[in-house]
């Protein structure tokens, strides 16, 4: 594994390689699609494609991508020195507080009539681009780029892979009884576990949701001040970014469930159940099977044990640079499985107001055969 892992390049001209073949996929997609140029602001396809993350501010920045010509990075002058500028990859264009950044862009669309942008394009933004473009068809860029960028590279799935490595650091830190459950409250456990995160290589912590007790039945529960009592269910479900250099960061998510004191035979049952359902479906996760199929297979399980209304959300979501992204592995999703999807695979079982349980790991759809990247144990942990 490690010998395996030691021939990728993740050095800065790599990463910036793997850039610009997505940009040639995505410019023959745009072709296809007939869309004349991406306006990409705040989201995760600027960085995907530049390696640029703007700063969710009113001053707007956008790659700008014209089909067929080289995109253009239109930045606030004063955020311009924080942009690693890849000169064969993209221009720069900074505008100054004189400037209408809107006039810009649109002086860099010229005649562009179908225009995709961000989904998280700010609303002022969109109108004031309208205002300066009159007549222009605006479409969502996740419908150019999203099926793309949901299929990982070989250098992603590596950046994936340490981010799980991570991630299980502390779930079997967790699970070796590093992390003391009992008597303390979700929100301690929630910030120790935050800094484990941090601590295992992480550059930000995303979430680390602790629900014990009857509020291990919420799967997106916040943590509070309860404190977590002997006889318990708790669920662990953490994640954050993790970064090799100055390169935009890939997410890691993972949930472990825990019980204080002897497993009550009712949870047992449940869990075993559940057990099942989650490596069942993991192994069903083969490039060409739908997607609605692989939910299928844990929630058929799961709905013939008898809990088929205490497993109230989908399966699973794509990973990557966001924490949820395509594709969506759901009963009414569309679509199936291809190599380099990366995705959770993460049944819960939730009986109101008692107890709940979860088990995630994040999985890749490879020729192989899935390969699942979380490592850590998913047998129940007594502590
Ligand atoms: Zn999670
Ligand atoms: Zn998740």
């Amino acid at each position: 594994m490690q010998s395996e892992r030691a021939l990728i390049d993740l050095s800065e001209s790599a990463f910036n390689s793997s850039r610009r073949s997505r940009l040639a996929e995505v410019q023959v997609a745009m072709d296809q699609g007939g869309i004349d140029a991406l306006v990409l602001t705040l989201g995760a396809d600027m960085p995907w494609l530049c390696g640029y993350e703007a700063m969710p501010l009113e001053r707007i920045t956008a790659l700008v991508v014209p089909r067929g010509y080289k995109p253009i990075l239109v930045v606030p002058k004063l955020e311009a020195p924080r942009v690693r500028h890849f000169e064969d990859s993209f221009d720069l264009r900074p505008w100054s507080e004189s400037e209408n950044p809107f006039h810009i862009i649109a002086e860099l669309l010229g005649k562009a009539s179908s225009v995709a942008v961000s989904e998280k394009t700010w609303a002022s933004w969109l109108i004031n681009l309208e205002n300066e473009l009159g007549s222009v068809e605006f479409s969502l860029s996740a419908d150019v780029i999203g099926a793309i960028r949901a299929k990982k590279d070989p250098l992603e799935i590596e950046v994936l892979t340490r981010a799980a490595n991570a991630a299980d650091e502390v779930a079997n830190q967790i699970i070796g009884g590093e992390v003391a459950l009992l008597a303390r409250t979700e929100r301690q456990v929630s910030a120790r576990i935050s800094e484990l995160l941090i601590e295992a290589g992480h550059k930000r912590v995303n979430f680390a949701i602790v629900g014990s007790g009857p509020n291990s039945s919420s799967p997106h529960h916040e943590p509070t001040d309860r404190v977590i009592a002997e006889n318990e269910s708790v669920v662990c479900d953490f994640g954050g970014t993790y970064q090799i250099g100055d390169e935009p960061g890939y997410c890691s998510d993972t949930t472990r469930t825990f019980f204080t004191g002897e497993v009550d035979p009712d949870f047992a049952d449940l869990y075993k159940v559940l057990q099942l359902a989650q490596a069942e479906a993991c192994r069903s996760a083969t490039v060409g099977s739908t997607l609605a199929g692989v939910d299928e297979v844990a929630r058929s399980i799961i709905r013939e044990a008898g809990y088929g209304s205490y497993f109230v959300h989908r399966l699973g979501h794509g990973i990557g640079l966001e924490e949820h992204e395509l594709p969506y592995l759901a009963e009414n999703s569309t679509g199936i499985l291809e190599a380099g999807h990366a995705f959770s695979v993460e049944p819960g079982i939730y009986i109101p107001n008692r107890f709940g349980a979860r088990i995630e790991d994040i999985v890749v759809a490879d020729f192989g055969g899935p390969r699942v990247l979380n490592q850590s144990s998913r047998q129940i942990q007594s502590t």
